[in-house]
């Protein structure tokens, strides 16, 4: 609510403001604004870690002494008002002190004396002697003692524990009532068992035979366990053995992420015995791994939207498993009333709608009272620490805490890190094996692994394989391992609390992937990850205050924080027109629902009755966004579809093109430059594209380039499919070199995204809005007085990326439904 918004909106504010200072005093620095910043010493990054860290308790100390009444608070609460109070004297006045570093993890000698440990909230401890992290650190201690000689001076502080972060326990999360009687069986264990002996170890097998039988009785059942119980690998696989796949009809279950259902789809078919793609297929965007044999199709919640185009009774299935409900992303809430109408119609079909967490009576009432199959979990206690004071860089708290474990705790026990994104992630990764490198074989050997939606499939495998007894595996994830994917082996968890997350605003039309807290239901999700073999750990490197009073319950449903104009293309292209009386499990917002519709009016694709036009139909074909889709088809006109896909793929991967090693980074820039368009960064990606295909697609070149390989090859992947997608739609493939007809393409679909420079700096033409040119662009050093974008990002602050040079004069022509109107 407002405490969390405003500390966030502040601390982002004040981080732009940082940044932007920084990088004005050396305006050559391009990247200097884009990037996260790279300390120039220790003794820069120090001072920034300070100033940070005052800034904040300053929020906190503000915020909190508006919005509470100090006499109104619990003792509890006081103490820890008091406390943060006091940390916040204590930065103040040790910062004068110069030791900056000390402080900075609240290991300060009288302010720890000082602190009560009162605020532990006793209650909440079974037998209430709460084991302490601090007991646990005790080695760490002597560890530092035996090695400090040996490090160089001006490393001391960088690379070992010095720093360390204070946690404390203040929770426990009780096991399932049933306490699991056999001991855990540990991955080690598991690896030596064979599939058929792993399967029944689940704790789905022993309501195989109950469950199937619920299917035979029921049409729509609502499936409610634990995550890493077995419901999406197993349950297809007991009604494909039942025999649900007779007369050639499959079985479909959709999952809300591409790298869930590529791997849940690959462990399937292993267990099955066949190759991925025969008996047990995948289908995401812009990849089909399915075939005629496909019995068991897992795919994500947006491809079997797009299949209602083509087969709008879902005719080909025998049953439907809607997975990861709890989930809500936008294209599951559709697939609800989906499904629900069909259902129906269609009395063979039987719906599974199942769902990690405790919305199962929400799902029962939505789908007519349908019964609720629940799968007793099979949960360990899960002891849970908090950090005693905010942490102002989590990033750098992770690896710190990573390496606490590590160096304090006993093996077996993986540690699982829950981030936002392949950036954070990478950037962890580089940093543990920095230290990792440095304390050599003083540390037992540490694995570190990551899993992020770009990964390649073969790098994906490797968090399942089991850890060697004499080392350690770190996953670094992000949400992806909260229910979707579940790892073996966990026992120690760690939570900075935050994910990447998109929102929307209708009036103002800015759509933003922004870093937000992590709703209380989703921290007890990634708390319990740490339970499912044995005991666990979890640390949050955020206090108990912050989740008590700061964290939401439960997570907004996508659908009312999201832009809508590709569903509601989607709807109007299988029929459903009245979109305003449709079936929601929670319904949008209206003035959301209404500016879809006035942006596919503007396209074309609406006519103004509101009915699709044959643009609109064909629109509705691509699996891209209404813009891109338009700027698809508008190519046509302009004899550029070859270009134009190249473009459109480009745009689509995802992921960065370049890459700039910090070593070579001259290089990498200057390799960069020599792609650049003076006419805008659509070109660029044109001609980056364009030369690699004539080195024949070569790796080499790739390397010698500067540019990253696989984002290129998944770029071709995707020019492929839309090269497919243009001849269903008719349209003939034609090259042009005439840079301005590529810019009236472009324009044709993102002729919303107008600005024009305004004494040093843009505005939007629709709404406004104030912005500048990322500074990665071609056109960022001498900007044209007009520029179009492909999307607004939030980084330090908010940048248009990918931008074109455009003449507003041809716009009357391109788009009429939109700037006649304007003149
Ligand atoms: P649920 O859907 O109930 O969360 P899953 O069916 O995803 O459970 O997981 C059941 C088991 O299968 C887990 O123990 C998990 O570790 C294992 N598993 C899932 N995917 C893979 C994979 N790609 N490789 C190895 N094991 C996997
Ligand atoms: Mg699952």
């Amino acid at each position: 609510t407002r405490v969390v918004m405003s500390k966030h909106e502040a601390k982002a504010a004040a981080d732009a403001r940082k940044r932007l200072k920084m990088a004005e005093g050396d305006e050559k620095d391009l990247h200097a604004l884009a990037k996260p910043l790279r300390y120039e010493s220790r003794k820069q990054y120090l001072e920034k870690r300070k100033e940070d860290k005052i800034y904040e308790l300053e929020q906190q100390v503000t915020i909190d002494k508006q919005i509470f009444d100090y006499d109104e608070l619990t003792e509890k609460e006081k103490l820890d008002f008091d406390y943060r109070q006091k940390i916040l004297e204590n930065v103040k006045k040790y910062d004068q002190a110069g030791n900056i570093l000390k402080q900075d993890r609240y290991h300060l000698p009288d302010a720890t004396k000082d602190i009560p440990t009162a605020y532990i909230e006793e209650e909440d401890i079974p037998g209430g002697d709460g084991r302490r992290w601090e007991q646990e650190r005790m080695k760490t201690a002597t560890f530092r003692a035996g090695a400090k000689d040996r490090i160089k001076d001006d490393y001391s502080d960088e690379l070992l524990l010095d720093e360390q972060i204070d946690f404390i326990q203040t929770s426990l999360m009780p096991g399932a009532d049933e306490a699991p009687k056999e001991p855990p069986i540990s991955a080690a264990q598991k690896k030596k068992m064979t599939i058929d002996e792993t399967r029944k170890s689940l704790p789905v097998f022993a309501f195989r035979e109950e469950f199937i039988q619920a299917v035979k009785d029921h049409q729509v059942l609502i499936i409610e366990g634990e995550t890493g119980s077995g419901k999406t690998t197993q349950l297809p696989q007991y009604l494909y053995e039942a025999g649900f796949c007779a007369d050639k009809k499959r079985i479909g279950c959709t999952q809300p992420r591409r790298v869930a259902a590529m791997s849940v789809a690959s462990r399937v078919a292993e267990e099955v015995g066949t190759k991925l793609g025969a008996v047990v297929g995948y289908s995401i965007r812009f990849e089909d791994c399915t075939s005629e044999r496909t019995a068991i199709k897992y795919m994500t919640d947006g491809m079997l939207l797009r299949e209602f185009m083509n087969e709008p009774d879902l005719a080909s299935y025998s049953v439907m498993m809607i997975d990861e409900a709890h989930e809500r992303t936008l294209h599951t809430d559709i697939l609800f009333g989906l499904v629900k109408d069909i259902a129906r119609f269609r009395p063979d079909l039987k719906l599974l709608i199942s769902s990690a967490t405790l919305d199962a009576d929400k799902f029962s009432k939505f789908f007519d009272n349908a019964p609720i199959f629940r799968i007793p979990g099979r949960r360990f206690p899960v002891d849970i620490y908090y950090t005693k004071a905010p942490e102002t860089d989590y990033v750098d708290a992770a690896v710190i805490s990573i390496l606490q474990i590590h160096m304090t705790q006993p093996l077996p026990g993986d540690i699982l890190v829950f981030l936002t994104g392949q950036e954070e992630i990478e950037n962890i990764q580089e940093a543990l094996n920095e230290r990792i490198k440095f304390l050599g074989s003083r540390i037992k050997e540490l694995i570190v692994l990551p899993i992020y939606a770009n990964l390649p499939s073969d790098m994906q495998v490797k968090i399942f394989e089991p850890t060697p007894p004499t080392a350690r595996k770190v996953v670094l994830a992000t949400n992806i391992a909260e229910t979707s994917v579940t790892i073996d082996g966990i026992t120690y968890v760690i939570d900075p609390g935050f994910v990447k997350q998109n929102s929307y605003d209708a009036r103002s039309g800015i759509e933003q992937l922004n870093v937000v807290p992590i709703a209380k239901a989703a921290a007890n999700q990634r708390a319990g990850r740490a339970g499912r073999t044995g005991p666990g750990k979890c640390f949050r490197l955020y206090t108990a205050w912050c989740y008590k009073h700061e964290l939401e319950d439960q997570p907004t449903p996508e659908i009312q924080r999201t832009n809508l104009g590709n569903v509601v293309l989607l709807l109007l292209s299988i029929g459903i027109n009245d979109l305003v009386h449709f079936d929601f499990l929670d319904p949008p917002p209206k003035e959301t629902l209404i500016a879809a519709l006035e942006h596919l009016y503007a396209l074309g694709a609406l006519n103004h009755k509101g009915e699709l036009t044959t643009l609109g139909r064909k629109m509705a074909e691509f699996p891209t966004d209404p813009a891109m889709s338009k700027m698809i088809l508008a190519s046509d006109e302009y004899g550029c579809s070859e270009e134009i896909i190249t473009i459109a793929a480009m745009l689509s991967v995802n992921a960065s093109i370049f890459y700039r090693p910090k070593a070579m980074a001259v290089h990498a820039d200057a390799a960069r430059k020599g792609f650049w368009s003076p006419v805008g960064d659509h070109l660029t990606l044109l001609n980056v594209f364009n030369r690699w295909k004539e080195t024949n697609f070569s790796t080499q070149w790739c390397m010698e380039s500067f540019v990253q390989h696989r984002t290129m090859k998944r770029a071709r992947d995707i020019r492929e499919q839309l090269e497919a997608l243009l001849e269903r739609v008719e349209i003939e493939a034609k090259s042009t070199t005439d840079t301005e007809a590529i810019r009236k393409a472009i324009a044709a679909g993102y002729f919303y995204n107008l600005a024009k420079l305004d004494k040093g700096s843009f505005k939007t033409v629709k709404h406004r809005h104030t912005t500048q040119i990322h500074p990665n662009s071609s056109l960022f050093e001498d900007p044209p007085r007009w520029v179009m974008y492909y999307e607004l990002v939030m980084t330090t602050k908010e940048f248009m990326r990918e931008v074109i040079d455009v003449d507003p004069r041809w716009l009357s022509k391109i788009a009429p439904h939109y700037y006649k109107s304007n003149e």
